[in-house]
């Protein structure tokens, strides 16, 4: 029964039998509305109408810390206007790009949205899986190659956003397709990532047929030849950067001919090496604008999500270290364009029109040569794989000769389960002895077995929680290997990395900014994977009921 026909019943038959009846079953909806009321959850109509979530990757929690009297712009805005959580953590072992944005986007860990790294093995097929690789998308601009969100096994913020409000419209940018589909959830309007190739905007067909026009004259309107100068320079004088340590660091990787001041960006290469310079951050934030404008994001009476990730910190991070002056004066670059940003902002969606929340993917260890010229010896380069290949092999071959079997049965981060039906053979027996010869490596400080991750009534130890917030049984190794702390395994000499479950690599910023609470720091640990639900929470969307992650109550209440 439609409105219309109702009204008609009403003035055909006002009885009082008819007014009872009417009255009890006002009240039969009153109550059945009231208990209903969660699934029935609306967009929190008094919140701004647009949602930025701007992720740095690789940006480290001190980095938000140590420069921030020498910050000025967007991040001296958030720290002072924003509620900043000064202790935030991954809370996962796996500390990479993809785990990293799949987290801040569905609120849950890897365990449950199975981007367990970049790339993984499947279990049930051998295959190595890079995390975004979708072979039934095509890429729709350029080389922008097959991706989708496919391999991610959960929904995120932007599918709850969608599913509150059909019609609020979801982007997501970045440099890299990893970080900007995972970010973006399962269905939202687009992900965008670069194409570095051709040095334009690309995304695939599991979003779209083709480029939108706002998409199309951003690609065309030859941003990089207009914007990235031949040589970078620091913006600030060289005395602002020497207290916080040399310029021309051992263990630095050379750029642009140099380890140090200027970098030359060599002509004919400025479309590949664009991310590698801080350019790359203001040619995201131009193309977020155009996403802004082109989509007509918060200005369309309903709420509207943006993600967006800048990489430059990434590529800089990994080639100088997260304590040179390149990262520094990338960062203190990122802080003009966010101010800038901002500034844009509150003039097209007016003070209070947008929300921003700040975070990361992942950390990064320091050089290990600056750590130790700092004071701290536990810090080392040097490459162990070829002795935890061996000590491997002995395990196996030697367990092969005792029970006569004619084929291998333990690799590294494997184990042929088929052997379990030897008699004899026990899990514990292999574990036991792996766990001997692999702690008898110089570099590994502990090794956690499969048994170890899925059984909760193993004792606790030392970061096995965040192995288990890091295992997936169908996509995850049989045992992981945890390095030393400080100790950066690589066959390189040059650079530095990430990938552990030390502090360095999970502690990242956390800033709420426009939310309308008072200016706060957080000492508490809190967790990445507390984003999104706060979001949620905050818009009053409703969530699935399996996350990980918690809203947060110092945004809520
Ligand atoms: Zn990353």
């Amino acid at each position: 029964m439609n409105p219309g026909q109702e009204r008609l019943i009403i003035l055909a038959r006002p009885t009082p039998e008819w007014m009872e009846a009417r009255m009890i079953r006002v009240l039969v909806i009153i109550v059945f509305l009231f208990f209903d009321a969660p699934s029935k959850a609306e967009v929190n109509p008094s919140r701004p109408r647009l949602i930025i979530i701007l992720s740095i990757d690789q940006m480290r929690a001190d980095h938000l810390v140590r420069y921030a009297p020498l910050y000025e712009h967007g991040f001296a805005r958030l720290l002072r206007e924003g509620v900043h959580f000064k202790t935030a953590d991954i809370n996962y072992a796996g500390s990479s790009t993809g785990p990293g944005h799949a987290t801040l986007g569905t609120g849950t860990y890897p365990w449950k949205n199975g981007i367990v790294s970049n790339n993984y093995r499947e279990r049930a097929s051998g295959k190595r899986v890079y995390c975004v690789a979708d072979s039934m998308a095509e890429p729709i601009e350029g080389d922008g190659g097959k991706m989708s969100p496919r391999n991610l096994l959960v929904t995120g913020l932007g599918d709850w956003l969608k599913t509150a409000s059909p019609g609020s419209r979801v982007i997501s940018i970045s440099y890299k397709d990893r970080a900007a589909i995972l970010m973006g959830g399962k269905h939202p309007d687009a992900a965008y990532w670069y194409d570095r190739r051709s040095g334009r905007m690309s995304s695939s067909s599991y979003y779209l047929a083709a480029l939108p026009a706002w998409m199309q004259a951003f690609n065309a309107s030859g941003w990089i030849s207009k914007n990235l100068p031949p040589v970078w320079t620091k913006l600030l004088s060289d005395s602002i950067y020497t207290p916080f340590g040399p310029d021309d660091m051992p263990g630095e990787a050379p750029w642009g001919g140099s380890r140090s001041f200027p970098h030359g960006i060599e002509p004919g290469r400025e479309i590949g090496l664009l991310f590698s310079t801080p350019w790359g951050n203001d040619f995201l934030f131009d193309v977020a604008r155009a996403a802004i404008r082109g989509e007509q994001l918060g200005k369309r009476g309903t709420v509207d999500l943006l993600w967006l990730s800048l990489s430059t910190t990434d590529n800089i991070g990994s080639t100088f270290g997260p304590d040179s002056h390149e990262m520094m004066d990338n960062l203190l670059r990122i802080d003009v364009a966010l101010g800038r940003f901002l500034s844009d902002l509150e003039l097209s969606h007016g003070a209070g029109g947008f929300i921003l929340a700040l975070s990361g993917d992942h950390g990064v260890l320091p050089l290990p040569e600056h750590e130790r010229m700092s004071g701290n010896q536990a810090a080392r380069r040097f490459n162990n794989r070829n002795s935890v290949e061996r000590a491997v092999k002995d395990v196996d071959s030697i367990l092969r000769h005792d029970f006569g079997i004619g084929y291998r049965v333990i690799r590294v981060g494997r184990i042929d389960s088929s052997v379990f039906c030897i008699p004899g053979i026990t899990g514990p027996m292999i574990e036991g002895r792996l766990r001997a010869a692999l702690l008898a490596v110089d570099g590994v400080a502990d090794v956690y077995f499969r048994t170890e991750l899925t059984d909760p009534s193993v004792r606790d130890r030392p970061y096995l929680q965040k192995y288990r917030h890091s295992y997936h049984p169908e996509r995850s190794p049989d045992y992981f290997i945890r390095d030393c702390e400080y100790c950066l395994i690589s066959p390189d000499s040059i650079g530095t990395s990430h990938g552990t479950p030390y502090d360095y690599d999970t502690k990242v910023p956390l800033v709420f900014w426009g939310t309308g609470r008072a200016p706060l720091v957080v000492e508490r640990t809190v967790h990445t994977v507390d984003l999104a639900a706060t979001v949620a929470a905050f818009y009053n969307l409703p969530t699935p009921g399996n996350l990980d992650g918690i809203a947060l109550k110092e945004i809520m209440n």
